[in-house]
């Protein structure tokens, strides 16, 4: 009998295993013996990491987008109808349609989303650059923006957690060259004892911070934002006044995952080397979805797919496990308008940035490019 595979979710970790698994199982789907079914939201397909450029007029918001059916494998019927309940025990998705989808295999990678609505004053009082209307709010603001204080506030979890450094650096420079640094002040809030949860990184940002002038403050908590008397207080006690507050939203996984009663807060528990959901055998999760404590990111979910990827051909061809996800991570960073360094690491070797240069920021502009590759399961 045919087997069939079921992805929840076309983003970035649901598109790549599609498309991967149609190369390896080419010969299988051609026969009829395996079926790969996606269901999503959109019939586009977002480059979330170009949202970074948005605010500086660096990207048109155009090269964001394609379409999700060019992306994806032909071969993949793809359903625009979000899942409304995912049943791991009878091994069905019911969707906005009523339709029910039966599965053997079922990959999850709904990915998170932006709760801002979560501390009171947020939505109101603060910019953004995490979806593509906060990014736009916030490239009008910035535009107008004539010197004062400003506050990169970063709540948790969120993806890509290097994306607070970036902006903050990115801001330094972009308000530099307009000659605005002399009358402007930026604070980075963040809410563990240091700049960042990788410790390495952070030891890295904070003599980065403090050469550019760049304030800090740690274990700030995000309470309220007043958006009338433009303050952000902490649970800590502490109230920052501001004049533009960019922040970093806090975020939960999808709805479907806390309405199906598949983890809190829409995480889903995750075993963190099989990438399989704990308590079951057929059910994959993949990117953000997951609740491994580890970097939410596009390149976390790339290489998760591969696993992912590996894993259901050799079960579906030679009944076998192939390999385990070693944690690996690999992020650009940018360090300003015209430089950026990279980070990698895994379960067991800890990130060591190096110093930046130019040339690595030209290549993260060029894989800004190369993404559409890369989601072909071409690179
Ligand atoms: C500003 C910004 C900068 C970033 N920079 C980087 C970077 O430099 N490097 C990096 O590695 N990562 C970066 N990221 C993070 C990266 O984009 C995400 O971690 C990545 O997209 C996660 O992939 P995913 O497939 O898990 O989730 P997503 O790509 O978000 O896809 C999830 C999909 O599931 C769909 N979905 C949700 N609910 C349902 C449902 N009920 N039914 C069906 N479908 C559903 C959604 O519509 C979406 O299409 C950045 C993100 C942002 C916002």
């Amino acid at each position: 009998m045919s087997k069939r595979i079921l992805i929840v979710g076309g983003g970035l970790a649901g598109t790549i295993i599609a498309n991967g698994l149609c190369r390896q199982l080419g010969k299988q789907i051609r026969k009829g013996d395996i079926s790969i079914t996606m269901i999503g939201t959109s019939d586009q397909h977002m480059y979330q990491p170009g949202l970074l450029y948005v605010p500086f007029g660096k990207i048109r918001e155009a090269e964001l987008f394609r379409d999700q059916r060019k992306v994806l494998d032909r071969r993949v019927p793809y359903h625009i109808d979000p899942a409304t309940n995912i049943d791991v025990d009878a091994n069905k998705v019911t969707t906005q349609s009523g339709k029910v989808h039966e599965y053997d295999y079922l990959v999850i990678a709904t990915g998170s989303r932006l709760m801002p609505q979560n501390i009171p004053g947020m939505e109101e009082g603060a910019h953004w650059f995490y979806d593509l209307n906060g990014a736009r709010k916030m490239r009008d603001a910035l535009a107008e923006f004539d010197g004062g204080k400003i506050i990169v506030n970063v709540n948790a979890p969120h993806k890509c957690p290097v994306a607070p450094l970036e902006i903050t650096f990115m801001l330094y420079d972009y308000l530099n060259e307009k000659g605005l640094m002399d009358k402007t002040e930026i604070t980075y809030t963040y809410p563990i004892g240091r700049l960042h949860a990788l410790e390495p990184v952070a030891e890295w940002a904070k003599p980065a911070m403090e050469k550019y002038g760049i304030k800090y403050e740690t274990f700030f908590n995000t309470k309220e934002v007043d958006p009338v008397a433009k303050t952000i207080t902490s649970e800590e006690g502490s109230t920052l006044p501001y004049d533009m507050l960019v922040t970093i939203p806090p975020h939960n996984g999808a709805e479907v995952i806390t309405s199906s009663d598949l983890g809190v807060g829409g995480w889903v528990p995750t075993d963190k080397q099989k990438l399989l959901r704990e308590g079951s055998d057929n059910v994959f999760i993949c990117g953000d979805t997951t609740n491994i404590p580890i970097s939410k990111a596009g390149s976390t979910a790339h290489f998760e797919a591969d696993t992912i990827i590996d894993n259901l051909t050799s079960l579906l061809t030679e009944g076998r496990w192939a390999r385990n996800y070693d944690g690996k991570v690999f992020c650009f960073v940018e360090t300003g308008m015209k430089e950026g360094t990279y980070v990698w690491f895994d379960y067991t070797t800890p990130p060591d940035p190096g110093p930046p240069s130019q040339m690595i920021h030209w290549f993260k502009l060029a894989y800004n490019r190369l993404y559409w590759l890369s989601a072909r399961g071409l690179l």
